[in-house]
């Protein structure tokens, strides 16, 4: 089968900036497995495996709004020091807020802390290396949960 809505695809790969840089990499780990057509990965990234078939090795460039967006000064915010209480602030501190969000603190000021709440990868055009390594039909359940399910099964 080719990649299309409801499949379960394993994929490896390798995202890299515009530099060169590495950016993350399933290399000798597990393989990514997602569930296609449901939004589980960057709208660039499904666009550019859709119809892609098992072996199929296929290298995407993905601009900011079809990856983790624009960067967005409205997400900058300065907060007082106090707000984190006892806890331990420091420059380059990420941390996920209650909605899933990844925020980090780019700032420390005397009284402020200023945090960002654009993904890391915000702004940044995305250059993936893909290997499409296995191909399946979701099952039922799967497209009902609207993840994949590993084998053993999972409690979602
Ligand atoms: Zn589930």
């Amino acid at each position: 089968m080719i990649i299309s809505n409801d499949a379960v695809v394993s994929i490896h790969y390798t995202l890299s900036d515009n530099d060169g840089n590495i950016l993350d990499s399933s290399s000798g780990k597990d393989p990514l497995h997602y569930l296609h057509g449901h939004g589980n990965l960057i709208i660039g990234m499904e666009e550019g495996l859709e119809g892609k078939a098992n072996g199929d090795r296929v290298s995407l460039t993905i601009a900011p709004e079809k990856g983790y967006g624009e960067k967005s000064d409205k997400l900058i915010q300065k907060v007082p020091k106090s707000a984190f209480g006892d806890q331990r602030v420091d420059k380059g501190m990420q941390f996920n807020t209650e909605n899933g969000h990844i925020v980090t603190i780019t700032d420390i000021g005397k009284d402020d802390v200023t945090v960002d709440g654009n993904h890391p990868l915000a702004g940044v055009h995305l250059n993936f290396e893909v290997e499409v390594i296995n191909i399946r039909q979701a099952t039922k359940e799967e497209v009902e949960h609207g993840h994949v399910h590993e084998p053993g099964g999972h409690a979602h």
